[in-house]
C-alpha cells in the first residue's frame, strides 16, 4: 500500500504510476490525483499563454457540451461542421458559434461593421467615413436623404457611392440601365418619348390586354373599359420602359390621380425614387456623370 498525499488515501502501489526518479519508481500521487493536477497545470498553462482549453464533457446520447456556455444541448442546437472528424458538429451551440465568429471578426478586421465592409465592399470603415464625408453625409443619388447604403457597380465590384436605402433599391429595379432610368425620367416629367410609337397593339399584347385590364380595374377601382382604353392607347406596353406589359396603374401620391399603366420593375423603381423626376435624374448622372441634355435625349428616344 502507497499513501497518496492528494486525497489522503491509501490506496494499492498499482494505483500510483511509475516514476524512475522516485525512490520506489512509483509516482508520488495516486493516478486518480495525477490526472486532476495535470489537467490543472495544463490549464494554468494554457491560461497563461492565452489559450483556451477544450475540455471533453461527457454528454448524453443526443447530446453535446458547449465549452463556451458550458451548458449541455442537444445536438440539433449545434451547426454541421463536415471537416470535424468526431460528430460532423461544431464546437459551440449555434448562439455561440455565431458569437465567436464576431468576436474573431472583430479581433481580425477592427469591428463587425469593418468585416463587412471588407468581405463585401473591399472598402475599409475609414473609406466608408471619406466617402460618406465627400458627399455630405447625403445620399449621392437624391442629396437629401441620409447615405446608409454602399452601392457597388455588379460588373466591376467598384464601389461608387453611398446612397440612401430608397435610391439603392431604385437603382437596383432599374437594374443600373441608363435607358431605363432616363425612360423613368421623362415618363415623371411627361415628356413624350416616342413620335413613331406603334399605334396598333400586336397580336400578343391584344391578347393579354383584357386579362390585364380586368385584373387592373378590379385591383384599382377603375372602370374596365377606362384600363383597357389605357393599356391600348400605351399599345399593350408600359408606359415607361415600352417594353414590359403593364401589371400596375400607376397614381400620384400626392392628388391620387391615376396615371398610367407600368410594369413592376418601373412601377416599384419610380416608387423608390419617390415619383420624383429629379431624383431619377440625378440617378442617372450619378451611373454617367455628366450627362447632357441631347445625350439624355439620345436615350429615351432611341433606346
Ligand atoms: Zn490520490
Ligand atoms: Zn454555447
Ligand atoms: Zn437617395
Ligand atoms: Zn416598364
Ligand atoms: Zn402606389
Amino acid at each position: 500500500m502507497k499513501w497518496c498525499p492528494d486525497c489522503g488515501e491509501a490506496k494499492a502501489v498499482s494505483e500510483f504510476g511509475l516514476n524512475k526518479r522516485m525512490p520506489d519508481g512509483r509516482a508520488r500521487y495516486c493516478k486518480a490525483c495525477f490526472g486532476v493536477r495535470s489537467k490543472k497545470s495544463y490549464r494554468k498553462r494554457a491560461a497563461e499563454q492565452g489559450r483556451s482549453v477544450r475540455e471533453r464533457v461527457e454528454a448524453p446520447e443526443g447530446h453535446k457540451y458547449c465549452p463556451r456556455c458550458q451548458e449541455i444541448k442537444p445536438t440539433a442546437e449545434f451547426g454541421r461542421n463536415r471537416s470535424d472528424k468526431s460528430d460532423g458538429l461544431t464546437s459551440y451551440c449555434k448562439p455561440c458559434h455565431t458569437l465567436v465568429g464576431r468576436e474573431n471578426r472583430v479581433k481580425n478586421h477592427g469591428s463587425e461593421r469593418n468585416y463587412k465592409l471588407k468581405y463585401l465592399y473591399g472598402i475599409t470603415e475609414d473609406d466608408y467615413e471619406r466617402m460618406l464625408a465627400q458627399q455630405g453625409g447625403l445620399c449621392a443619388v437624391c442629396r437629401e436623404n441620409a447615405g446608409t447604403h454602399v452601392d457597388h457597380c455588379h460588373s466591376t465590384g467598384r464601389v461608387r457611392g453611398i446612397l440612401c436605402f430608397n435610391c439603392n433599391n431604385g437603382l437596383g429595379h432599374f437594374r443600373d440601365d441608363l435607358t431605363g432610368l432616363a425612360l423613368a425620367a421623362a415618363y415623371l416629367w411627361d415628356v413624350e418619348v416616342w413620335a413613331d410609337r406603334p399605334a396598333v397593339p400586336g397580336p400578343r399584347r391584344a391578347e393579354v390586354a383584357p386579362t390585364r385590364s380586368s385584373h387592373l380595374s378590379q385591383r384599382y377601382g377603375l372602370r374596365h373599359a377606362d384600363v383597357e382604353r389605357m393599356i391600348e392607347a400605351q399599345s399593350g406596353l408600359c408606359a415607361a420602359c415600352w417594353e414590359r406589359e403593364p401589371e400596375h396603374v400607376d397614381h400620384c401620391h400626392g392628388t391620387g390621380e391615376v396615371r398610367k399603366a407600368l410594369c413592376l420593375p418601373c412601377n416599384t423603381g419610380i416608387g423608390q425614387f419617390r415619383d420624383d423626376a429629379r431624383f431619377v435624374w440625378r440617378a442617372l448622372e450619378y451611373l454617367a456623370p455628366p450627362i447632357a441634355w441631347e445625350d439624355y435625349l439620345a436615350l429615351v428616344t432611341h433606346g
